[in-house]
């Protein structure tokens, strides 16, 4: 029977300072009798083990918080589970764990299987791993030094039994921060980054940054998404650019990158979200779906042509 997920190590908490914290690593090692890893060593190690049975590991980025990143993984997300894959979200957004209200999974908690790594919730055929489900109380803040977030990477990483998945889609924190950089160090073979941004003319310094942070990185840019794109008011019709209009598109022509569509600014995605039900889903025959659906199949394409070592097939829900 699967287990209560209680405690996160602290890395140099307990007795042994460098001791290993990854025991269930050992589970699925084939030199668990040799092993003289320490315990980085050992947590990349299993970092690599896990993403080795991911066909494509895709990260979701912006450089700030508000413009819509974590809807836009939700969707994508979606999207894709839709056209028959087997896809994960890793939120790694330690400070602002949204995705688990979007999917309607607030207040879950991880359970550890009896070899002793995470499994991942389910939700709309959909693993997830976030720091919301190891929080007592949602309204809790995260207060961690970058040692301790540190070790939380590498558990929602490696930890999280992930097993086969076409796409693990992974939900950055804004900014350019250490939790990016880390998660990137840690993910062997990414196969690429989304860029999600609003269409103001401020969103060309910001979607500047987070290109110039992913060439930086040598992670390849899959394009960039405009999202919240002009609003049809639901009373008169009327087409409103609330954000004005233009700035991931000409971000995108700046500096060079595909640009990857627009996702209308709709009252409805924040309803669906609030309520827990992914907008791609329940209506995935309106326009702002189709967006989302259209981007999502940007984003099969790009990593279908870029490639992986792993084919997994694609199963029909
Ligand atoms: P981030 O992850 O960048 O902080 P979120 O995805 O949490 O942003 O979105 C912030 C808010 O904006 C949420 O209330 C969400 O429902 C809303 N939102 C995001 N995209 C859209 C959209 N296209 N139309 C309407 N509301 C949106």
């Amino acid at each position: 029977m699967p287990g209560e997920l209680k405690v996160i190590q602290h890395p140099g908490s307990g007795s042994g300072g460098d001791a290993c914290t990854y025991m269930w690593a050992c589970a699925i090692c084939d030199e668990n009798e040799t092993c003289q890893k320490d315990k980085e060593g050992h947590s990349r190690w299993l970092v690599a083990k896990r993403m080795e049975r991911i066909e494509h590991k895709v990260l979701i980025m912006s450089n700030k918080g508000g413009v819509g990143k974590s809807t836009v993984t939700t969707n994508l997300a979606v999207s894709l589970a839709l056209k028959g894959y087997e896809v994960g979200i890793c939120d790694m957004d330690i400070h602002g764990p949204n995705i688990p209200k979007m999917v309607g999974a607030e207040g879950q908690k991880l359970k550890i299987s009896t070899t002793g790594g995470i499994i991942p919730h389910q939700a709309y055929n959909l693993k997830i791993a976030s720091m919301s489900f190891l929080l007592q109380n949602s309204d809790d803040p995260i207060i961690w030094r970058d040692a301790y977030k540190y070790e939380f990477i590498n558990q929602l990483l490696g930890g999280v039994e992930w097993n086969d998945l076409n796409f693990l889609l992974v939900d950055l924190p804004p900014g350019t921060g250490n939790e990016s950089v880390t998660t990137i160090d840690l993910i062997p073979n990414v196969s690429g980054v989304v860029i999600v941004t609003t269409p103001q003319e401020v969103a060309l310094l910001d979607s500047r940054k987070s290109v110039s942070f992913a060439k930086d990185s040598e992670i390849p840019i899959i394009g960039i998404v405009e999202n919240m794109s002009g609003l049809d008011c639901p009373h008169c019709g009327q087409h409103i650019e609330v954000f004005r209009k233009g700035g991931g598109e000409t971000s995108a022509a700046d500096m060079g990158v595909p640009f990857l569509g627009r996702i209308p600014l709709d009252p409805e995605v924040v309803t669906q979200s609030d309520a827990g039900e992914p907008f791609a889903m329940f209506y995935s025959d309106t326009p702002t779906a189709e967006a989302f659906h259209s981007i999502a199949n940007k984003v099969d394409q790009f990593c279908k042509k870029s490639g992986s070592l792993l084919r997994i097939a694609p199963k029909r829900h």
